[in-house]
């Protein structure tokens, strides 16, 4: 293996892949360096419970990617990744058995939505055909560097949709579920999906990622990967070796190396040195990337104190179930085939879970949501068996207490994990009537396990810094460094930690790989279907 390369990428996630073939599409040599046993980050699929269940050990659903010109520019089916459709999308479950869900089809989905109200199944079309209105600047914004704030809100102060988006970015989940919607049950059918970014029903932002998440799921459907979530990260490593990159694993990065104020490799921690001609380019956190990789003696005081002020967000934890046959929900077909089920109860109840969280308490009933895996796709699961996960949102890391006045005494992870697991069992025993006879075997992963396995999952939060408003957009990963190139010449960011932001979505690897190119004098648009 030689040890020069034009461009080194730490971390082997989707985006440091994306990033490390649009790379090698230029024509560069490449290695992505990736500290796990294999690849994929947060798209990582695993046996973790039993042989034969592959399980989504964290993304299960996509969504933003749905709209990536990556899956074009690299080809990406023909590299093996297939989206399956399941339908619904998603589905809200509540305490008296019924559902309310977002189809495939719009109709249906105002057809389900009326069953609660008229007016918010007419508030969800009309939404809609915002949505629709807007969706190729949608694409762009999220596949380009950030624009400044004032180049943001001059663009859409030019239309009266524009200015409903602009408002959007700056109201509460709760401000724009009560604008819109009158039904209980719509308002959370929608609002669950500020859980899955750690935003309370109160923070000053949120209402936009709701809407857009929403919509996509409503135009584009919400996507699993055939064979699991690691399907992406696969097909990414065909395309990228077919074009002579090299990918290692085991490697953990412990030093970016920097002479003269330019990065000029890296230094593994058994020792291994690989040296980068053209660019190190980072798809992990800032605390990593900075503060350990590069050292405080070569940032200035500033930007030291910029990182260590970023907020990484709420924890989340998962359970992973393997079945002996299929779950079978109260609320019937709807939710037996839904991508996901939120189980939220009430609109309200979400405010009651984020406070309790911020608090530092375990909360008296957590937030989740479940995945319906083998409903959709059967090659997850032996035959006639099931894989199904439990996503936890919104849990506090560290641990200061339990709302339940003190149920769980514990306050280290490792010890707590099984009774809170526990108790979200029996909430979602409410719902499914068969889970404890169909139950082979469950296996519980908190935060401290997230964490451990991938250093990016930093504090055992997905979201790589909070999703608020002043870590968004020329705020991410924070203000002086939102173009992807850093202080450090020849080092850049491709991560999640960057615009815009978690999820899935190819885009930070994206916009990563062309400010590297445009600094190298290449052309970008000449390696994208993006106009
Ligand atoms: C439990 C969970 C559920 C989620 N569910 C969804 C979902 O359903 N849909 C969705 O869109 N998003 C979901 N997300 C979020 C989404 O998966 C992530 O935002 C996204 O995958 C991050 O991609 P990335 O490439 O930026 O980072 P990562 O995938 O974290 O990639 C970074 C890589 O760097 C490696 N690394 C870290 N430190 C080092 C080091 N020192 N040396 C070498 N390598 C290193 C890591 O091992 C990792 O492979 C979920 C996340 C979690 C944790």
């Amino acid at each position: 293996m030689p040890s020069d390369f034009d461009a080194i990428v730490i971390g082997a996630g989707h985006n440091g892949l994306t990033c490390a073939s649009y790379l090698a599409k230029a024509g560069m040599s490449v290695i992505v360096l990736e500290q796990y046993k294999r690849i994929g980050g947060m798209t990582l699929t695993e046996e973790i419970t039993l042989p034969g269940f592959k399980s989504d050990i964290h993304s299960y659903s996509h969504t933003f990617d749905l709209l990536s010109p990556a899956l074009k520019d690299l080809d990406l089916a023909s590299h093996g990744l297939e989206f399956l459709f399941p339908d619904p999308a998603f589905t809200s479950v509540f305490p008296n058995g019924l559902a309310v869900s977002v189809w495939r089809n719009l109709d249906k989905t105002c057809e389900s939505i009326s069953k609660f109200s008229k007016k918010d199944a007419a508030a969800w079309r009309k939404l809609h055909e915002m949505y629709l209105a807007g969706k190729q600047n949608t694409v762009r914004l999220l596949f380009g560097p950030p624009p400044s704030f004032g180049s943001l809100a001059t663009e859409l102060e030019k239309s009266e949709i524009g200015m409903e988006i602009f408002r959007s970015f700056l109201i509460s989940v709760r401000t724009w579920c009560n604008e819109w919607f009158e039904a209980d049950e719509v308002k959370t059918l929608f609002g669950s999906w500020a859980m899955h970014a750690g935003f309370s029903l109160e923070d000053s932002n949120g209402a936009d990622f709701v809407f857009l998440i929403t919509s996509i799921c409503q135009d584009s459907g919400n996507a699993i990967v055939k064979g699991g979530s690691a399907g992406i990260a696969l097909a990414l490593e065909r395309y990228l070796r077919a074009r002579g990159g090299a990918i290692m694993t085991e490697a953990f990065v412990e030093n970016i190396m920097v002479k003269d104020g330019r990065a000029t490799g890296v230094r593994l921690k058994d020792g291994r040195t690989f040296h980068a001609k053209k660019a190190v380019v980072s798809s992990v956190d800032p605390r990593q990337t900075f503060l350990k990789f590069v050292g405080e003696d070569h940032l200035d005081p500033s930007i030291v104190r910029k990182i260590k002020r970023i907020d990484y967000g709420s924890a989340v934890a998962t359970i992973h179930y393997a079945l002996d046959s299929r779950p079978s929900y109260y609320a019937g077909d709807e939710a037996n085939n839904a991508a996901y089920v939120h189980t939220t109860p009430n609109f309200d109840s979400m405010a009651k879970v984020s406070y309790e969280c911020r608090a530092g308490l375990i909360p008296e009933n957590p937030w989740y949501l479940a995945t319906n895996d083998s409903a959709t796709d059967p090659t997850r699961a032996p035959p006639g068996k099931y894989v199904m996960k439990l996503l936890l949102c919104n849990l506090p890391n560290p641990i200061r207490g339990d709302a339940r006045g003190g149920e769980i005494t514990e306050t280290d992870w490792d010890k707590a994990k099984e009774k809170v697991a526990e108790r979200v069992e029996q909430d979602f025993s409410k719902h499914v009537r068969n889970l404890r006879e169909i139950k082979l075997k469950r296996v519980v992963e908190s935060p401290l396990d997230l964490e451990r396995r991938n250093p990016n999952t930093v504090n055992g939060s997905l979201l790589n810094g909070a999703a608020q408003i002043e870590q968004f957009f020329s705020f991410r990963p924070f203000p002086g460094m939102s173009q992807y190139r850093t202080s450090i010449k020849g080092l850049y960011l491709c991560g999640s930690c960057t615009h815009p932001g978690p999820g899935v979505s190819t885009a930070p690897g994206y916009n990563g790989a062309r400010a590297v190119l445009q600094d190298l004098g290449v052309d970008f648009s000449s390696l994208t279907t993006l106009r």
